[in-house]
């Protein structure tokens, strides 16, 4: 399968614009939703997105979870937002009675680690997860047994387990109401797509938007939030960014014999992970080793994966997957942060009204309403005002320094 955009681009009504988001996926139509709700803001919204059925965005192809399991205390409060945002999204969006509720389904995350780094790493990150009030609770392989006796816990030392604000949730019905709302409160969606940019003659704005169209637009700000084409709309302003497209594969099944309770998102000693996908189908997911940068539209199938690496995975630590039948299978890219697989968020330090949302790399969905909430801070206070988010800031590529993160699927 391959991507194609047959363009039928749609002009922009306005030649001017306090702020120009370049993508309309979960990141983009956040921070619509979040300025445009934003009573201190009353300036103009354009959002550009080249294929507005999203069908090759890392959105639309997502696994859909939310966690409270990382290693970095900002990430853990990150998510504790996002599981906030989620449970109670008709209130947030204004206790409209259109918006429907879309709870978490609280399956929960099992970490599993096989070896004495692995062991260390879940400890490590329990501590980060307690302090930021996490649930999480760490089991020796006897309590896991006790808790879910269809695992296989050979080679199994420690697992790490919450189910607290911790699942499987809608983001494709969140980017709806976002969109939709955002829309309706002004903010003007545009099929289109951004190809230039054009930068003040000292270098330290952006001037103007240029679109595939023809037309170009001033701009106030200007937002990359164009995901596994990140680094592409950042060469437009002359910047190198470390994210590039890597696939990942998912695959829905049926097992013949369903498990006794839903099972949470593993995360196997194998780096394959699985879950409780609908109430007799499973997800499962994966990639293909050397992992490395994929071609921008190539979104096809690797036979071989299912087979040789991730069906043996998940039947060796769940028996009863021995005899599972595919029903459905995808590839989607991550926008992957080559240096340290966190979020590049915020303010270029020298291009001063250019803002990344990029490099979300296998946890931007979770992370979108904080993103969305603080980058819109940022551009109505001039500040962060609920998590400061400047760890995540370019200057760290720009140094060379990396966030870690060490919990990534
Ligand atoms: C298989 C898989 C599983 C995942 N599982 C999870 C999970 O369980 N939990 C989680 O939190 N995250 C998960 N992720 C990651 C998550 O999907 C992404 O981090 C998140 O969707 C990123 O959103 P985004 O808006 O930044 O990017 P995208 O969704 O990729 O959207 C970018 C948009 O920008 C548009 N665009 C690009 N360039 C231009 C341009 N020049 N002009 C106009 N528009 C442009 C694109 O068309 C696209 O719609 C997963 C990803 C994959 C692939």
């Amino acid at each position: 399968m391959s991507e194609s955009n047959a363009a039928v681009h749609v002009p922009p009504a306005r030649k001017n614009y306090d702020v120009v988001i370049i993508g309309g996926a979960m990141m983009g139509s956040s921070l619509a939703w979040f300025l445009a709700s934003n009573d201190a803001f009353d300036g103009s919204i354009l959002v550009v997105e080249r294929d507005p059925t999203y069908e090759f965005s890392s959105t639309y192809r997502s696994a859909a979870g939310i966690r409270q399991q990382f290693s970095s205390e900002l990430n853990v409060r990150i998510s504790q937002f996002g599981a906030q945002f989620i449970d109670n999204l008709r209130s947030f969006l204004g206790d409209d009675p259109r918006v429907p509720e879309v709870p978490i389904r609280n399956i929960g995350y099992m970490y599993l680690a096989g070896d004495e780094a692995g062991v260390e790493r879940l400890k490590y990150a329990h501590g980060v997860q307690q302090k930021a009030g996490a649930a999480t609770r760490l089991m020796r392989p006897e309590e896991i047994a006790e808790a879910y006796p269809f695992y296989n816990l050979d080679g199994v030392l420690l697992g790490s387990h919450n189910t607290v604000g911790e699942g499987t949730w809608d983001p494709v019905t969140v980017h709806d109401w976002w969109k939709r709302i955002a829309r309706e409160r002004g903010a003007e969606f545009i099929h289109n797509e951004a190809v230039a940019l054009d930068l003040s003659q000292d270098g330290t704005r952006v001037d103007a938007v240029h679109l595939a169209s023809g037309e170009s637009v001033a701009c106030g700000t200007v937002i990359n939030a164009a995901g596994t084409r990140a680094a592409s709309v950042a060469g437009m302003a002359g910047i190198t960014i470390p994210v590039e497209p890597r696939k990942r594969f998912a695959y829905v099944f049926k097992a013949e014999q369903p498990l006794s309770k839903p099972l949470p998102l593993t995360i196997d000693t194998s780096g394959v992970y699985c879950r409780q996908d609908g109430s007799d189908t499973y997800l499962a997911g994966g990639h293909t080793e050397p992992d490395g940068p994929s071609a921008i539209d190539d979104f096809s199938m690797d036979h071989g994966l299912w087979m040789d690496r991730i069906w043996p995975a998940i039947a060796t630590r769940i028996p009863q997957f021995e005899a599972v039948r595919v029903i459905a299978e995808w590839c989607g890219h991550y926008a992957y942060n080559t240096l340290d697989q966190n979020a590049i968020a915020g303010p270029h330090p020298h291009v001063r009204n250019f803002i990344f949302m990029n490099g979300f790399s296998g946890h931007g969905v979770q992370q979108s309403p904080a993103m969305g909430r603080g980058m819109a801070e940022l551009i109505v206070h001039g500040e962060y005002r609920s998590l400061d988010l400047s760890p995540f800031h370019f200057d760290r590529v720009l140094s060379g320094t990396p966030y870690p993160e060490s919990a990534i699927i």
